[in-house]
């Protein structure tokens, strides 16, 4: 997608802070966190949102998991995270490249809205 905001940084075209890399999965610093990591996971195939996940690109949220799993141990989050995917408009989705976000290094709040 020539207009996808995380296609360009899994391109390398906009800068990003790289925290993990495999052959189908990236994943950078968010630019505006809201925890001490704060951290987006992205499939590299475009697709555009939850609702996009079917039975042949479905693959790649096992693997998104298996590098939260890696990332999580990589960035010391030894007391547990947050793993959230907003989707669509109800959902508050900025970015319409599938992403999950992890959140962690505190605390967080027990609502989820
Ligand atoms: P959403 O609201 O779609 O679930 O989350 C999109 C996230 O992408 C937001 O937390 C936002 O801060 C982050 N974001 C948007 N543009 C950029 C960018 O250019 N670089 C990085 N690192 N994060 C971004
Ligand atoms: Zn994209």
């Amino acid at each position: 997608m020539d207009d996808c905001i995380f296609c360009k940084i899994i391109k390398g075209e906009i800068p990003s802070t790289k925290v993990y890399e495999d052959a189908s999965v990236y994943a950078f610093r968010d630019i505006h966190p809201m925890a001490p990591v704060h951290i987006l996971v992205v499939p590299k195939e475009h697709i555009a949102c939850a609702d996009d996940i079917n039975d042949d690109n479905c693959v790649c949220v096992a693997r998104i998991f298996a590098a939260i799993a890696k990332i999580a141990k990589q960035e010391g989050l030894t007391n547990g995270y947050r793993v959230i995917n907003n989707c669509g408009r109800d959902g508050c989705q900025s970015v319409k490249h599938l992403h999950f976000h992890i959140l962690g290094g505190k605390q967080l709040p027990e609502n989820m809205g």
